[in-house]
Formats: structure tokens, C-alpha cells, sequence
């Protein structure tokens, strides 16, 4: 009989027990940098037969997956309705570098894609959104210092114009249609798990694979350039608690500040070279210089920290450190 106690008492604990969920939870663009943890993390919670994958190339991956491109209404209603999809983690987007090459693509499927899943959920077939924003909705004319949730916003590029008004819209149908929208402003985002999408910020994601292969790195920001980041297993861990917070803590339904640390490309070659002394650096700023340097360096995120409780686990020289040891696995286990 103690024995049995003990066992159920384990399973109490949380960390065996699949969360259970009414319909599928439906996330776009899992083949990303974002997507591919999202996917491991709401797997390990809900269960692989609550989850079904989609991404407009093919990802090859054991759970459900359909190939669709978000901008195609039809298809996409079709599998909501197909798959008794209740949740939708909308990460399909193109990112700031690549987006400045092609503005009309990136305006499109940044906001067709949004309206999209908002009438999805407008017409009451899904439940629940998540759709992330960025930093990147700040501008030159932006306080730099601990940005504020409410501040000037003049955005200059396509991807922050995009995000900005997708900010505007996912209030718009909280308030017009009820639709329970949730979003996060991420900053750059490192990762080993997998490739940047085309960022402003993947210099520093890339710096690691360069210093673990000992390589020389060419960063193409300047040296000096200070940018807010974040670890990935934060950004996953705000994503799922904002997602999982009962819908009266959710008071800013545009989206939400978040910080964890800020640094310079010197800084982090600084820190790396702690880890791997043999290192070395040269910077040819190119045109990602400029989106850059419309960018804030450091967030003030007050209003998640107190309207859902927010707080990242992650310091930068932690980060550091988890990052080589994970991608020194990584690179080894493909050697
Ligand atoms: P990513 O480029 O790595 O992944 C995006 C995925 O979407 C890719 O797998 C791509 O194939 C897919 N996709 C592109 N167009 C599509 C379409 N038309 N239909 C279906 N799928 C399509 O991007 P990410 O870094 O994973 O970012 C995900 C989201 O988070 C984006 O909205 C991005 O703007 C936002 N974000 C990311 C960062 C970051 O540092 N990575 C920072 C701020 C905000």
C-alpha cells in the first residue's frame, strides 16, 4: 500500500503527468529556430497525440505534421477543422534581415498569416493564440535605456512595421470579438537546438558554432552594438507560462515586454574566449548595422513580471557556458 502511495505521490509531483487539453494544439512554423524547442517542451507536457506540426517546407519529425503555407486561408481551415485544433502557436513569419530583401513577401505572410488564425478564432474554432511581436516594433526615436512597455514607437523596418500593427490587430480582435490573443515582444534569441531564421541578431548564435569549430568569426555588427537577448529555454518557458496564465492575468492583450540580459558582440567574444581561449574576431558591419542601431539596448518588462509573474533563469555568462557544452554535444553527435 506504501509503495503504491509513494508511486502516485511521484506522479503527483508533476513531472510524469501529461496535461490534458480539449482538441489539438496546432503550432506554425515548427521547423524554425523558435519551433523546434516549442514543439519538445508542449510534446513533453500534452502528449504527442495533443500536438500537430506545420511549416510551409517539409520537417521530418515522428508527430503529425501537415505542410501548409499560412497565407493559404483554405487549407489552413481545413485542417483546424480536420484535426479539432483548440490552440495555435503562430510562428511563421520572415524575420527582420530577410524581410528588409523582400518587403512585400514579409509584410504578407507576417500579417495574412495573423488575420488568418484571428478569424480562425473569431469564428470560435480555435480557443487560444499565440503570436510573438519583437523588440524589433521599436524605433530610433525610442527611449534606448530599459524601453518601457508603453513608449514612442516609430518602427523603420518592414519586419517592426509588420509586428507593430499585428500588436494593434490582436488587440483589436480581443476587444472587438473576444479572441484570446496572447504575445510576447522576444528579444534576440539564442539557441543550439536549431539554424537563426535570417535575424538581426543571429550573430550570436552563429558566433558559437564559429568558436567550437575553431574558426575565425566576421561579425557583421560592430563591436559595440548593444542588443537585449535572451537564452531559448527562457524564451520557451515565458512562451508556455504566458499561455498557461488564467485569462484575467493577461491585461495587456497587444504584447508583453520580456528581458533576461543584454551584451555587445565584444562582450560575448569576451566570454566565449573564457571557454575557448584560442578564439578570434574581426567585424565588417553590413547593412543589419542599421536595423540594429534602431533597436533598444536593454527592455523594462515590470508589466509581465507582475501581471503573470515573468522572470527568465538564465545570466549571460550561464547562457555562455550552457550554450558551448549543448552544441559541443550536438556537433559531435553528427560527426
Ligand atoms: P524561423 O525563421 O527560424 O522559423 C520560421 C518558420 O516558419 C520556418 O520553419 C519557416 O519555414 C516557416 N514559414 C515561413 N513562411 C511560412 C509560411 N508562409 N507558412 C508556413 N510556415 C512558414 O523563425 P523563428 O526564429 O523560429 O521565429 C518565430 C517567430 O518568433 C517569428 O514570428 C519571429 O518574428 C519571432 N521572433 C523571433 C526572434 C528570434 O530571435 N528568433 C526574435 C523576435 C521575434
Amino acid at each position: 500500500m506504501f509503495f503504491y502511495l509513494i508511486i502516485f505521490l511521484h506522479i503527483c509531483k508533476g513531472h510524469y503527468i501529461m496535461k490534458i487539453m480539449p482538441g489539438r494544439i496546432l503550432i506554425i512554423g515548427c521547423g524554425g529556430q523558435i519551433g523546434t524547442p516549442l514543439t519538445n517542451k508542449l510534446t513533453e507536457l500534452y502528449g504527442s497525440r495533443q500536438i500537430l506540426l506545420s511549416d510551409i517546407k517539409p520537417v521530418d519529425t515522428p508527430l503529425d505534421f501537415v505542410q501548409l503555407d499560412v497565407t493559404d486561408k483554405n487549407t489552413l481551415f481545413e485542417t483546424v477543422k480536420k484535426y479539432d485544433v483548440k490552440e495555435v502557436y503562430l510562428l511563421a513569419a520572415l524575420l527582420s534581415a530577410t524581410a528588409e530583401k523582400k518587403p512585400a513577401e514579409g509584410w504578407k505572410i507576417n500579417m495574412e498569416g495573423l488575420f488568418n488564425v484571428l478569424h480562425l478564432a473569431k469564428d470560435k474554432y480555435i480557443e487560444k493564440i499565440f503570436w510573438p511581436s519583437s523588440i524589433a516594433i521599436f524605433g530610433p526615436t525610442t527611449p534606448k535605456k530599459n524601453t518601457p512597455q508603453h513608449t514612442v514607437v516609430e518602427p523603420v523596418t518592414v519586419y517592426g512595421i509588420s509586428k507593430y500593427a499585428g500588436e494593434l490587430w490582436c488587440q483589436y480582435y480581443h476587444q472587438k470579438y473576444g479572441v484570446d490573443v496572447r504575445s510576447l515582444r522576444y528579444p534576440g534569441l539564442i539557441s543550439y537546438d536549431a539554424p537563426p531564421g535570417g535575424g538581426t541578431t543571429d550573430y550570436a548564435v552563429e558566433i558559437f558554432h564559429y568558436a567550437i569549430k575553431k574558426q575565425h568569426y566576421t561579425c557583421f555588427l560592430k563591436p559595440d552594438t548593444r542588443l537585449p537577448m535572451m537564452y531559448m529555454p527562457d524564451a520557451i518557458h515565458a512562451t508556455i507560462s504566458l499561455m498557461e496564465s488564467s485569462y484575467e492575468k493577461i491585461r495587456n492583450r497587444m504584447s508583453y515586454n520580456i528581458h533576461a540580459f543584454d551584451f555587445t558582440p565584444q562582450e560575448i567574444f569576451n566570454e566565449i574566449k573564457k571557454h575557448i581561449p584560442e578564439f578570434t574576431i574581426d567585424y565588417q558591419p553590413d547593412f543589419r548595422q542599421q536595423i540594429a542601431d534602431s533597436w533598444p539596448q536593454s527592455i523594462d518588462d515590470t508589466e509581465a513580471r507582475n501581471d503573470w509573474g515573468w522572470q527568465p533563469k538564465y545570466s549571460f555568462s550561464v547562457m555562455v557556458e550552457d550554450m558551448i557544452k549543448n552544441l559541443q554535444q550536438k556537433i559531435l553527435k553528427n560527426v
